[in-house]
């Protein structure tokens, strides 16, 4: 398993490979990088961005989405996987923002994930995002870097590698080091043909040792 020394060098790799690394969702205020979030379950974010980039131009507030049919919010969003259900989420918790949060959406993770659609991945995403409130969201990217590093065992839950990564990481650079591993797992260390060949941390990685010496056979 990796060290707490080898994940200090990890952290300065992500960085210095991936300085600018950010938010991919495209929005403007926490209640659209919500809506976008809960879109982004199961698809990429450049097919979310397509769909807001329309949608959030009809829909501003949670009132607007209450106006409509649900059956018209589907066909909004209908390039999207799961939309039906989304729609239905994104209205009930637009019925929810209306009802007990003045239309907006509460800068909470614990309140965030009462809401429907909105699990922990999402909540951390938003209050690290749009309030700037310290979280590490763990997505398919952050799993699977943290499980090939061996930061995690493979067993482990999405809630485990994200308290190990947070409690090995320094609280100041939770945000940032989110980002930068997304961009990591997206970009270098992808779920097929990641570039272990090329890599920094190969040194360091079980996985990557792994394939090297199977692709040397
Ligand atoms: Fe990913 Fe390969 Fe780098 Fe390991 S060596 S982090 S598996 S790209």
């Amino acid at each position: 398993m990796l060290t707490k020394k080898q994940w200090a060098f990890c952290l300065e790799q992500f960085g210095e490979m991936f300085p600018d690394a950010h938010c991919e969702l495209v929005h403007d205020n926490p209640f659209e990088l919500t809506i976008a979030t809960l879109l982004s379950a199961q698809c990429t974010d450049v097919l979310v961005n397509r769909v807001t980039a329309e949608l959030f131009k009809k829909y501003k507030t949670p009132e607007d989405y209450l106006a409509v049919d649900v059956e018209e919010l589907q066909k909004d969003i209908r390039s999207i996987g799961l939309f039906r259900n989304k729609a239905k989420n994104i209205q009930a918790l637009s019925q929810i923002l209306v009802d007990n949060y003045g239309g907006e959406v509460p800068p909470n993770r614990d309140t965030m994930m009462t809401l429907p659609g909105v699990g922990r991945k999402t909540a951390n995403v938003v209050v690290s995002n749009a309030f700037g409130i310290p979280a590490l969201a763990v997505d398919t990217h952050v799993e699977r870097v943290a499980k090939r590093l061996g930061m995690n065992r493979w067993k482990d839950s999405p809630l485990v590698v994200e308290e190990k990564i947070m409690r090995w990481t320094p609280m100041e650079k939770w945000t940032d080091t989110h980002h930068q591993i997304i961009f990591f797992g997206r970009y270098h260390c992808k779920a097929q043909n990641p570039g272990c060949n090329i890599c920094p941390l190969l040194p360091l990685c079980r996985e990557g040792k792994k394939r090297m010496k199977t692709n040397a056979k």
